[in-house]
């Protein structure tokens, strides 16, 4: 299972499309990806093989410079296309991507369709996009953002965006979770081969940070919200 995204000006789908290619070693049931395509977040998700995503999205073009792939390993649900990741809310206004298990979705999840949302699928990851866009209606993305990893017990990796919201928003707890910074994008991912042959320049996330990926900035900050100031270092990594 793994994550990827990637944070640019031109478009991305390709190098998304192709960091789930690169790991696809991880092992996985489905693969799914979501971009902001300048009217929305489009998704394209199934149960399957990468090469089986790449000929949808081949067969129907999506583009756009800020999106965020999924390579899923079942934990909650069967590997079916509802089942696969990007996850949205009711309303399709935010996507989501996680590896790990959110321990206490159960408890997330009556409380969130009490409240009226409408889930489609049997996963543990699909209270997150809900919650995201419940803390939206009143906070500012990066604290709405904040707000929903905090109400999250278990591990995780999570990327998720925010329709009309130039930004990826990250965060990690038990999970593996890379970013990869050239000049020209960022990148965010499970593992280095995931984005090797575009920038080799790292910085590593650590347990309980929040990082919040622009076109030409990144800012990482601890769940607390208190700033972390982190060097790029260069991984020695044989492509
Ligand atoms: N627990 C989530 C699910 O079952 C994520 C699994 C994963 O790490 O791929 O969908």
């Amino acid at each position: 299972c793994g994550i990827i995204a990637r944070v640019g000006e031109d478009d991305g789908v390709d190098r998304l499309l192709g960091g789930l290619e690169r790991l696809e070693y991880r092992g996985y049931d489905s693969a799914g990806i979501a971009v902001e395509n300048g009217t929305g977040l489009a998704v394209r998700k199934a149960s399957g093989e990468v090469t089986d995503l790449k000929q949808s999205v081949s067969a129907s073009r999506i583009h756009g410079g800020i999106g965020i792939g999924h390579t899923r390993w079942s934990t909650h649900g069967p590997p079916t296309d509802d089942n696969a990741h990007p996850h949205t809310d009711t309303t399709g206004e935010v996507a989501v991507v996680h590896n790990g298990v959110i321990d206490n979705h159960a408890a997330l999840r009556r409380e969130l369709e009490a409240a009226g949302c409408e889930f489609t699928s049997d996963t543990d990851t699909e209270v997150v996009p809900h919650r995201f866009e419940r803390y939206l209606s009143a906070h500012p993305p990066e604290e709405a953002f904040r707000k929903t990893v905090r109400d999250l017990d278990g591990s995780y990796a999570i990327a998720a965006m925010v329709e009309g919201v130039d930004a990826v928003f990250a965060a990690r707890r038990g999970s593996p979770l890379v970013l990869g910074v050239s000049d020209e994008e960022y990148f965010l991912a499970s593992d280095v081969p995931a984005f090797l042959e575009h920038t080799d320049e790292v910085i590593y996330f650590e347990d309980d940070e929040i990082g919040v990926i622009t076109p030409d900035h990144v800012e990482i900050t601890t769940l607390d919200g208190r700033p972390v100031e982190r060097a790029s270092e260069v991984v020695a990594w044989d492509a």
